[in-house]
């Protein structure tokens, strides 16, 4: 029996990036914000952490095969860690080829031998049960997510937990109605379904493949990210709880060669990855001729697109959830801000106001609203691309506030003065950083715009209807949101252009993604 060793505490990227600018480079107008805010001030929050007893992490895990937790065939485990403490939060089985096999060769039976043969009526029942039980045990999940992601506690409880009930719920209503779904056609499943997911929304992507899946008949092994498994370990027990027929739904956790080895074993007709684009690559390359059913959903590099007609602090608002919501590790995050040369310096001062007020710190504080990043090799890569930018000649401004001295903290980044070629224009940082160009005419922000390799999501902001449909017709990106940023619903199909990946996952679309149909 083998462990990991825990992460050594990153170098923090903040102090190999050029020093913050000093507090008078700071918004004319934000002294009265930032001490207001300021802890000897009366109008300082009080700290409001969540009960970490509402998690009731085992300190192991199996792998969740055929409706039971078995060992995995090396015996061997490795750690995953609170990225907020570095504290190790639990020891998970560390699977391999021969337990994909496994786990792959019980989806199999289950699909022939009961999934497919059972009532769709029945099917959905098990889907509305899974949704009620997550609902019911919402206050487990948010805090496990939060502990094992670094996500701060607001978002896991508003955002993640109830938008992956709401998944289940809205697939359980397609269930026993596929044949609307392909009017004039026989809907069927495809089978055995593989699927990858990501670290950053470790619940919400496994609602997002998992449900649409079982609500078109398939079966399910899923690979959770490494840095991320105890949600995905917690929905094993609402299957087991649920009742949910043993071998519908596998949770393997392991590492990235594992998950190849579920995406190309001939018995999976379909695959469903999440993650970087050079994965996603390697997956495609993989099952190249099998002739397997593939949707991949990868990077992003989103322009959030401010025009000088806006409502300013609404469009401040939308900048701030675009870029800072889950620290910036969003593939649709905003994270190119193009900004109109007439409003550009108004903007930019209201914008480093509301900087100043964002509170950076332990997720689990409900007061939080930027916490830890995923890990330590996230840290890197982050700080490497914002040297890269002080490198290559962006300015870079970071509010004053204190990191916490454990953990894996990025302090709020904006770069201005940024040209389309640096690297921090064009590469997915995954952090929360935001990159800020100029434009002067309507046509020269939708060529910037689309000026990159991705095509995952955009966001327009002005008072124009007119403007909003001119624009978002000629953007190259698979969702365009007017005046607000990062909505999302289970019934809105979410998916990318170019290099952001193909297919849908969400609404109709993506449960056309989990049917063949004749
Ligand atoms: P990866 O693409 O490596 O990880 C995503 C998932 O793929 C994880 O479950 C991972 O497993 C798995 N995986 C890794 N290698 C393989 C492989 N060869 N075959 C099959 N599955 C594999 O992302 P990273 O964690 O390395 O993050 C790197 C960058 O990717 C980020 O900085 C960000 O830019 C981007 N990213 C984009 C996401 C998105 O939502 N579009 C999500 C996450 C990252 P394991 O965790 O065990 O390595």
């Amino acid at each position: 029996m083998s462990s990991e060793q825990p992460p050594k505490r990153p170098e923090r990227a903040v102090k190999r990036a050029a020093p913050s600018a000093p507090t008078a480079a700071a918004a004319p107008a934000a002294p009265h914000v930032a001490s207001a805010l300021a802890a000897s001030s009366p109008w300082a929050y009080s700290p409001a952490p969540e009960s970490k007893e509402l998690a009731l992490i085992r300190p192991r895990y199996g792998l969740f095969i055929d409706g039971q937790e078995r060992a995995p065939a090396s015996g061997e485990v490795v750690v995953t860690y609170n990225p907020a403490t570095e504290e190790p939060l639990a020891e998970v089985a560390k699977g391999s080829a021969e337990d994909a096999d496994r786990a792959i060769t019980a989806a199999d039976r289950a699909h022939r031998k009961v999934w497919s043969k059972m009532e769709p009526r029945e099917r959905a029942k098990y889907l509305y049960r899974i949704s009620r039980i997550m609902q019911e045990r919402s206050r487990e999940f948010a805090v496990t997510e939060t502990l094992d992601s670094g996500k701060p506690i607001r978002e896991s409880r508003d955002v993640d937990v109830p938008l992956a009930a709401a998944h289940f719920w809205y697939y359980a209503g397609w269930a026993d109605k596929l044949q609307y779904a392909v009017p004039g056609r026989r809907p069927e499943s495809h089978g055995v379904v593989g699927q990858v997911i990501p670290w950053n929304f470790p619940l919400l992507m496994l609602a997002w493949k998992i449900a649409p899946a079982l609500a078109a008949g398939n079966t399910v092994v899923l690979k959770p990210a490494s840095t991320t498994p105890l949600t995905a370990l917690l929905f094993a027990e609402v299957c087991q709880q649920a009742d949910l027929p043993p071998g519908v739904v596998n949770i393997i956790t392991g590492p990235g060669e594992m998950g190849m080895a579920i995406a190309t074993d001939p018995r999976v007709a379909k695959v469903a990855f999440t993650g970087s684009t050079s994965v996603g690559i390697k997956i495609a390359q993989g099952i190249a001729g099998q002739g397997k059913a593939l949707t991949l959903e990868l990077g992003g590099k989103a322009a959030n697109i401010v025009f000088e007609d806006a409502a300013l602090d609404q469009a401040v608002e939308g900048v701030i959830n675009g870029i800072f919501f889950n620290q910036g590790e969003v593939c649709c995050a905003g994270s190119r801000l193009l900004v109109q040369e007439s409003i550009a310096e108004e903007f930019i001062a209201r914008l480093k106001e509301r900087m100043t007020t964002l509170r950076v710190g332990d997720p689990m504080d409900k007061n939080t609203d930027v916490g830890a990043i995923n890990s330590r090799a996230q840290m890197e890569t982050i700080g490497e691309l914002v040297a890269s930018g002080v490198a290559e000649g962006a300015r870079l401004w970071q509010p004053e506030c204190v990191l916490p001295t454990r953990g894996w903290f990025y302090k709020p980044t904006l770069f201005t003065g940024v040209a389309q070629s640096h690297r921090i224009a064009r590469e997915e940082i995954f952090g929360p950083v935001l990159s800020t160009i100029t434009f002067r005419t309507v046509d020269e922000a939708i060529e910037k715009a689309n000026n990159t390799a991705y095509g995952l999501s955009a966001g327009i902001w002005t008072e124009k209807g007119s403007r909003i449909l001119q624009v978002a017709a000629q953007l190259k990106a698979g969702v365009v949101w007017a005046n607000t940023f990062n909505r999302f619903d289970p019934t809105s199909p979410f998916g990318g252009y170019k290099e952001s990946g193909y297919g849908r996952e969400g609404g109709l679309q993506g449960l056309h993604a989990y049917l063949r149909s004749s």
